[in-house]
């Protein structure tokens, strides 16, 4: 990654990296202020990871920041100390805005600045699309001092809500930058850059950074130091990744035979559209899974309802699509299986970073049809790796042919009722669970009914 040195970032090699962590060992060394050490140590943080010995040195100095961190790393206190360190120094109104690709990412973000700052009366917003305007709006007029946005709700509250605007910003976060910066969020953030003070801090985060990068540093970063504690793709050590290579007519046998091979794990299964991913949920279900979706098509509140399922472990399964990818943070998912291979190969890096975190051990297992053995090759290129084969009795698979079948029928069926009841309520809204009830009627309700949401 060299987008920081072409650009002038003074870049600290590994090995400066791992001295500093070896030289620093408190939130205190680093420079933190009293009262945010005893709240990273209310959080149970003792010690800073190595991006926060990296970045928060430098962002306390004032400078600006580029920080490439893996997933789990510690990214967001890397920027939420020095951001709420400022904000102690200098108290101030709509001080600090994060721009984050995703809802959830959103709402994460902010439990993070909440329980950081809460001792120092810290009050966040989360501005994200599928949520009420009026309400939002509400919550603007009372001048946040930290907004977690995503960009477009975000520059529909500045074209559109009276009084708003973010003409005193200080500091500007870009989380998941590389995803931020591409095409998806262009207009929006050339929107927000425009209506941005230029004298502000900006830091850039991200596990993976695309070229993009020099292009931003170019628009908005100010001598940027960057602060990589991985310098090229990587994931985590303890991470065992495996591929299984198989015909793709028999993908949800082989998906079934391995969640019953790793029984009493929790799983994330990654698809790729959210037709597949509900129809994937429902067809587990039948077949007496704990699985619950997550994809765009999801109202909001439906995907913070599945996402909490998940994180209390009151599901064992979450499938989901890439929106769940990146970012988010829930310590126990011990595999991460790509049910549909990721077309771009660094997705694959983001989303089998959900496991093995903080440390943990962790497995990812990548389906492979004959249709992805050019994508698959990506993969392996991109991590410098050859993955081992999972191993797998392909008899024991085919015994579950039949059943799976069954529940496939059953799974397109319920689909199919759920798109023509959503056709008829004109209603976004998932319906899982109310379909459930209605394959448990016609299945003669062999198994028990769950509770609605
Ligand atoms: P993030 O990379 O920001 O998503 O953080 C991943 C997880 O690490 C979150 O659950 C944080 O609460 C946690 N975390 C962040 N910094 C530390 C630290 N210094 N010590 C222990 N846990 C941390």
């Amino acid at each position: 990654m060299a987008a920081g040195e072409e650009e002038g970032a003074a870049a600290r090699t590994e090995s400066e990296s791992e001295a500093a962590v070896e030289e620093l060992r408190s939130f205190k060394d680093l420079g933190v202020t009293d009262v945010l050490c005893e709240a990273c140590d209310q959080l149970g943080w003792k010690v800073p990871t190595k991006i926060q010995v990296e970045a928060i040195p430098v962002a306390l100095q004032g400078r600006d920041v580029i920080g490439l961190a893996e997933t789990g790393s510690g990214k967001t206190g890397a920027f939420a100390l020095p951001i709420l360190q400022a904000l102690l120094e200098t108290p101030q109104r709509l001080f600090a805005l994060v721009l984050t690709p995703t809802r959830e990412l959103a709402f994460q973000i902010s439990e993070q600045f909440e329980a950081l700052g809460s001792s120092i009366g810290v009050q966040t917003t989360v501005i994200v699309g599928g949520i009420d305007t009026m309400s939002q709006s509400l919550a603007l007029a009372k001048k946040p001092h930290v907004i977690i946005a995503t960009p477009g709700r975000l520059v529909d509250h500045l074209e559109n809500t009276k009084g708003f605007n973010l003409r005193a910003l200080k500091f500007l976060v870009m989380d998941e930058a590389d995803r931020i910066l591409n095409m998806d969020f262009e207009t929006e953030v050339d929107k927000i850059l425009k209506v941005i003070p230029r004298d502000r801090k900006t830091f850039l985060f991200s596990a993976t950074m695309t070229k993009k990068v020099q292009k931003l540093q170019r628009a908005a970063l100010k001598n940027p130091v960057k602060c990589a504690v991985s310098s090229k793709y990587q994931t985590v050590e303890k991470l065992q990744q495996y591929y299984i290579f198989i015909p793709s007519k028999f993908k949800d046998s082989y998906l079934v035979y391995i969640l019953n091979e790793l029984a009493g794990n929790s799983f994330m299964i990654f698809c790729s559209t959210c037709n597949n991913t509900q129809r994937t949920a429902l067809l587990l279900r039948n077949l007496g899974f704990t699985a619950i979706p997550l994809h765009g098509q999801m109202s909001q509140n439906k995907r913070l309802g599945s996402l909490n399922k998940f994180k209390a472990k009151a599901r064992s399964i979450l499938l989901a699509t890439d929106v769940a990818s990146r970012g988010l943070d829930i310590p126990h998912v011990d595999v991460v299986i790509n049910f549909d291979i990721p077309t771009h190969s660094k997705d694959y890096i983001h989303r089998v970073g959900r496991t093995a975190r903080a440390g943990r051990s962790g497995k990812s297992i990548t389906f492979v049809t004959q249709y992805d053995v050019e994508l698959f090759q990506r993969i392996e290129h991109l991590i410098g790796k050859k993955l081992p084969a999972f191993p797998m009795q392909e008899e024991e698979v085919m015994m579950l042919t039949e059943r799976v079948a069954e529940a496939q029928r059953i799974a397109r069926m319920e689909l199919r009722e759920q798109g023509e009841k959503k056709r008829s309520r004109n209603d976004n809204d998932d319906d899982t669970e109310e379909a459930i009830g209605v394959r448990n009627k016609v299945a003669g309700g062999k198994k028990k009914k769950r509770k609605a949401f």
